[in-house]
Order: structure tokens, then sequence, then C-alpha cells
């Protein structure tokens, strides 16, 4: 009997080529490892009328400059309420989303191939990247940065250089994959070499 085997695609060699001699890869959530099903411009209406109630008025453009300036504004100890409201969107979000299977096959290949630990830093909430995570059956991630772990988002490196120093590796050890400017942004803050998918 044969056993069909699938040869690794051009992405798994390339991200597995990027994780030699690293200790970490690092991934994005949203757009990166799945499409979440999140209708911003509601999220961005949701946020306006919940800060308009501290007396913060905005409309959240861009997104997480806006929520930074809240935090400015009206203090990091009001952030709750806005979270609130991306956790309202997420659930909804996370039921709809759509996997990026290439890219999961591709991090399965690099991981194996490299023996490199898998952590995500992403600007949703930690418990929707959980969630999410749980639904794709992604048992391999050993780490998890939020937007509700940290208090400066992409492209500040906050949140990556927080998953360095548990991993208690240096920044030339590690790999960022993900799928905007201001992933991109964050890695290079950090240091850290970045992989667009
Ligand atoms: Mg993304």
């Amino acid at each position: 009997m044969s056993v069909a085997v699938t040869a690794p695609s051009a992405l798994a060699l390339e991200l597995t080529a990027a994780c030699r001699g690293k200790r970490l890869l690092v991934l994005d959530y949203d757009g990166t490892l799945a499409y979440l099903a999140v209708d911003w411009s509601s999220v961005r209406r949701d946020l306006s009328v919940a800060a308009k109630e501290v007396g913060f008025e905005s409309d959240f453009r861009p997104l997480f400059g806006e929520i930074a300036r809240f935090r400015d504004v009206c203090g990091a100890d009001q952030l709750s309420l806005l979270f609130r409201v991306l956790a309202r969107r997420e659930v909804i979000g996370v039921d709809g989303q759509r996997p990026r299977q290439e890219v999961i096959q591709a991090v399965r290949h690099a991981m194996d191939e490299t023996g490199v630990d898998t952590v995500v830093f992403s600007v949703n909430l930690h418990r929707t990247i959980e969630t999410g995570l749980s639904r794709m059956g992604i048992p391999f991630v050993s780490g998890i940065v939020g937007c509700d772990d940290v208090l400066h988002w992409k492209p500040d490196p906050e949140g990556l250089t927080r998953l360095l120093a548990a991993a208690h590796i240096d920044a030339s050890e590690a790999v960022f994959v993900g799928d905007s400017d201001r992933d991109q942004g964050a890695a290079e803050a950090a240091g850290v070499d970045f992989f667009r998918v």
C-alpha cells in the first residue's frame, strides 16, 4: 500500500529557511494564521459610543493609534472599557474565522525541521487568540501576547520584547511572521527578522 506524501510548499521551504538558527518563531494572528470575521467599521462605531461615555471623542482611526490616545487622555485603567467592546466583536469574528492553512502547514514544517518554539504576538485580545487557536486545533503555541497584555501596540515592540524576555533569548534568535506594515515596524523596532505572508 502506498502512502501519499505531500511535498512541502514553497512557503514552507522559505519559512523553514528563515527559521534556521533561530529559537523562537513569533506569529501574528489576524491575517496571518487566520482571517477573523470582524466588522471593523462596527468596532469603531461601538468604540466611539463607549469612549464618549467618559468624555473621549474619536472615530478610532487609526484604531490602535486612537486607543493609545485614549490611554493617555483617560488613563490605562479605563482601557477595559474599550477591551469589552473589542471582546463583543471578536467573539463574533472568531466564530467566522477562516484559517490560512498554507501558513499553518508552513509553520508546522518549519517547527518539525528546525525545532523552533512558537508564540503569538497580536493586537487581538488574548482570549480571542486562545479561542481561535483552539478552534483550529493548533496546540503548538507556547506563549501569547494580545492587545490586553501590553500598554503599547504594534508597531511598538513592547509585546515582542516581552516574548523574547520570557523565552530568555536575544532578538537575533527570533523571526516574526506577519502580514502588515505594523508587524514589520514592530519587528524592526525590536531588531527581529521579519517574514511577510
Ligand atoms: Mg495581521
